[in-house]
């Protein structure tokens, strides 16, 4: 993948190829995406551009034998963690790794670069499962880092939703994202810098990469369904209809898994951004569809100014216990009854 394949970000990939071309890359860099907004794709770029031995222009050539391996993400000097569990496609003996989905891995990546973790779970035959990065993951990529570079160049650990490593798989990895060996760098992909250990945090390089409009983007339906429903919501409580608004609510807890309940309250956040930028007279800030305008337009002028900034944190607390296995329809009537009074 080149940089010229990815839509959006031309200041991202610019720094980023700066960086190499000044021979200034950092040990690790975090990188901040929204889900679904080809953070692992820029990561692949960079790295192509970072290997190939007759870049020009700001891009790789995408033809040498390097740029190849890059982009079907068998270079043996790139490896790439993601959250598993066991799943319906590996033996229930096996103690997965990411090592064990590589083939879906990459089938994934080439064939929805712009994937979420939604789709990802489904590839992987783990949907609605909680999956993590293990310290049996950590372990064994130091073992692969102990060993010099195949190809004689750099290597590279891009690690997906570092959120998702426990504390000891964080602990372990720490002193090699630290002091890193010679010409290794780490990319990490997260969606909750917040989550991430801060001592892992700190040693990155931060870049947030800004949702970009894709044209039918593959969460097309689903979408649609996250935002019939939030826009019913907020009907509801714009008009003081409680029990509408608790029932749109079950449907919420309703939905047929925990990630999609996720996604849901994820989309919700953007919407009530957005709502929020209207309200403060800054819409070309906002990355709302054509389709969301009019209500969106409707929630700014109805909702109180102090909405948006009251809801997000009660929002990001809802997705925290679903993602603790809290019963779903408990946590969505709490939040449905508190952004009810506020
Ligand atoms: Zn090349």
């Amino acid at each position: 993948m080149r940089f010229c394949e990815i839509q959006g970000n031309d200041d991202v990939k610019r720094a980023l190829a700066g960086m190499v071309d000044a021979g200034k890359v950092p040990h690790a860099i975090l990188f901040h995406e929204d889900d679904g907004c080809g953070a692992v794709p820029m990561c692949v770029a960079f790295l192509q551009y970072l290997f190939c031995p007759d870049r020009a222009g700001g891009d790789s050539c995408g033809r040498c034998p390097s740029c190849n391996k890059v982009a079907k993400l068998i270079h043996p000097d790139i490896h790439f963690v993601y959250p598993v569990t066991g799943g319906s496609l590996i033996p229930s003996s096996a103690k997965p790794t990411a090592l064990s989905y590589v083939k879906q891995w990459r089938d994934l990546v080439l064939g929805n670069p712009y994937f979420t973790e939604r789709d990802l779970g489904e590839a992987l035959g783990i949907e609605g499962k909680a999956s993590l990065i293990s310290v049996a993951e950590a372990r064994e990529i130091l073992g692969r880092l102990s060993f010099h570079s195949l190809e004689g160049g750099w290597r590279a650990v891009v690690v997906y939703l570092p959120e998702k490593m426990n504390a000891d798989a964080a602990n372990r990895l720490l002193k090699s994202i630290e002091e890193p060996p010679e010409r290794t760098l780490f990319l990490l992909v997260t969606h909750a810098p917040e989550k991430v250990l801060p001592t892992i945090s700190s040693r990155c390089q931060h870049i947030r990469l800004m949702p970009v409009r894709r044209p039918g983007a593959a969460a097309g339906a689903e979408e649609a369904e996250e935002r019939e429903l939030m826009t019913a919501l907020l009907s509801a409580i714009l008009a003081r209809d409680l029990s509408e608004a608790l029932e749109t609510g079950e449907a919420i807890a309703a939905l047929p898994s925990r990630e999609r309940i996720k996604s849901f309250l994820h989309y919700a956040s953007r919407m009530l951004r957005n709502v929020f930028l209207i309200q403060q007279h800054l819409p070309a800030l906002s990355d709302a569809e054509d389709v969301e305008e009019e209500d969106l337009h409707r929630f700014a002028s109805g909702l109180k100014r102090s909405y948006p900034r009251s809801v997000l944190p009660l929002l990001d607390r809802s997705a925290m216990l679903i993602d603790r296995n809290v019963n779903a329809k408990i946590v969505l009537c709490d939040l449905v009854n508190k952004m009810f009074v506020l």
